[in-house]
């Protein structure tokens, strides 16, 4: 068993030779940090339904135990309560790294910048991508586990190419209010390839998009949980500016078919991962009235600075060379989320009663 023979050898090339790890159909040891968040935990339920071991390393700064619950009992399932800015000493066969205060509220209210993050230590977005993720990569190098770090179309900015090939470079403001999640992304997968090429770990690159599904955070900013949440309370859709800018919504479910075929995949990407349906907000706030109240009504605010105007992937080199595509449109994934939605709203404001 590699797990239990593993070199604790900090000379990377004692790796060299190794079958490559999510090779073969031996159960894996897998760790996934920010598992218990949105995406990670619904990746959590993939991977162990395919029998494998999952540790989860999360420290609950956006997700919630209530996410990965019902795993808890099942002796192949570990939650680790672990923030990746520390070191942590593991042997596993594979690393999905998506740890990362990914939402829009939050890190506006956290920002921190890469100043106070290397000399004041602040708890900000670009600490957790850069340290966080250079832990995870020192991991991975020591074990010889193969690493898959889930970045974001974000690192495109405010794209002046349309749609986005993973070959466009972006157009990202260093200094501006969401450059802490952008440039954080795009420093992780800095860090990722200087791992890959100085170090030979086996690094995989998602760039996803938009996602939306059961289990995001109810008051995290983003638009679909917003939307959604508002039309089940009964408060007017807030759209943001005119409405007319564009993003491209992916199911989550596709997106963990897309997760686990990267990381079993024989190529290190970047692989952009999404939907290529292009909606406007306002068209994605029609689709909501749709599927949860006709007589949802639309309230416009001010739009938040550097918003990118446009946002759809080109998925050409996924579909390619991955075989993967999403296969649920919005009007068939925004339905699945909403009981998940109602039944945490419910709670919420029975709790608040008593
Ligand atoms: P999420 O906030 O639900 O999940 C992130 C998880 O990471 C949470 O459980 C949080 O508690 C945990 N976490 C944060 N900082 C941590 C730290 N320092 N140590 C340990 N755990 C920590 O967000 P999500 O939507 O599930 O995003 C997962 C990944 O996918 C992130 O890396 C995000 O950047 C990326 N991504 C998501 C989307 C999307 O639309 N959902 C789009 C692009 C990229
Ligand atoms: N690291 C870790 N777990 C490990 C191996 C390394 O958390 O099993 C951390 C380590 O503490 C360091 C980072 O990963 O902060 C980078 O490790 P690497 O060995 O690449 O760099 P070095 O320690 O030589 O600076
Ligand atoms: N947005 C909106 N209403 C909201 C929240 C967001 O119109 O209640 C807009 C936001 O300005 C942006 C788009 O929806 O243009 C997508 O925002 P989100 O934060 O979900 O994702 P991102 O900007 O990271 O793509």
């Amino acid at each position: 068993d590699r797990i239990n023979t593993a070199s604790f050898s900090t000379d990377l090339r004692s790796n060299a030779g190794r079958v490559p790890a999510g090779l073969g159909k031996r159960r894996l040891r897998i760790v996934v940090t920010g598992g218990a968040g949105f995406v990670g935990s619904h990746l959590v339920d993939q991977l162990l339904s395919r029998g494998n071991d999952v540790i989860v390393i999360d420290n609950f700064f956006t997700g919630r135990k209530e996410n990965v619950a019902h795993h808890f009992g099942n002796p192949r399932f570990e939650l680790i309560r672990h923030d990746v800015v520390e070191p942590i000493l593991l042997e596993v066969d594979q690393i999905y790294h998506l740890a990362c205060p990914a939402s829009p509220v939050h890190y506006k209210y956290n920002p921190g910048c890469i100043f106070e993050m290397v000399f004041e230590a602040l708890d900000c977005d670009y600490k957790t991508n850069v340290m966080g993720t250079l832990n995870m990569l020192g991991l991975a190098k020591r074990i010889g586990a193969r690493f898959l770090i889930t970045s974001t179309s974000e690192v495109y900015g405010d794209p002046l190419e349309h749609p986005q090939k993973e070959t466009y470079w972006g157009n990202v403001n260093p200094i501006g209010e969401r450059s802490c999640y952008d440039e954080g992304k795009r420093t992780a997968e800095t860090l990722a390839m200087d791992y890959h090429r100085g170090a030979g770990v086996e690094v995989r690159i998602a760039r996803i998009f938009n996602t939306y599904g059961p289990r995001m955070c109810l008051d995290d900013g983003r638009v679909v949980s917003n939307f959604v949440a508002q039309a089940i309370r009964k408060q007017p859709l807030t759209v943001y500016g005119d409405g007319k800018q564009t993003r491209s919504f992916q199911y989550v479910s596709d997106l963990v078919n897309g997760l686990v075929a990267l990381m079993e995949g024989e190529h290190v990407g970047p692989f952009n991962l999404g939907n290529p349906g292009e909606f406007t907000m306002l068209e994605l706030a029609e689709v909501v009235k749709e599927t949860i109240d006709s007589s949802a009504t639309i309230e416009f605010r001010p739009n938040t600075a550097d918003d990118p105007h446009k946002r759809k992937p080109d998925i050409g080199k996924a579909k390619e060379l991955l075989n993967w595509e999403p296969k649920v449109s919005l009007r068939e994934g925004l339905p699945l989320m909403v009981s998940d939605f109602q039944n945490r709203i419910l709670n919420e404001d029975e709790g608040k009663g008593n």
